[in-house]
């Protein structure tokens, strides 16, 4: 499993589809299943559907 640490960037980041490499959105938040201090983010692509997740560290200022 890939791990991505949360930035605290502001600047937009970017989830093209693997697939056909158009722009993703985020679709769903949700706990990690085993890790409480994670969370795993769902990407869609219009054209493909869900087709990614990310696991992120969640933020302590939304604790
Ligand atoms: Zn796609």
């Amino acid at each position: 499993m890939r791990l991505q640490k949360a930035s605290k960037s502001s600047k937009q980041e970017r989830h093209p589809c693997p697939i056909c490499s158009t722009e993703t959105t985020l679709s769903e938040i949700a706990p990690h299943p085993l890790h409480v201090n994670f969370e795993v983010r769902g990407y869609v692509c219009e054209q493909c559907g869900p087709v990614k997740s990310l696991v992120v560290l969640r933020s302590p200022l939304h604790a």
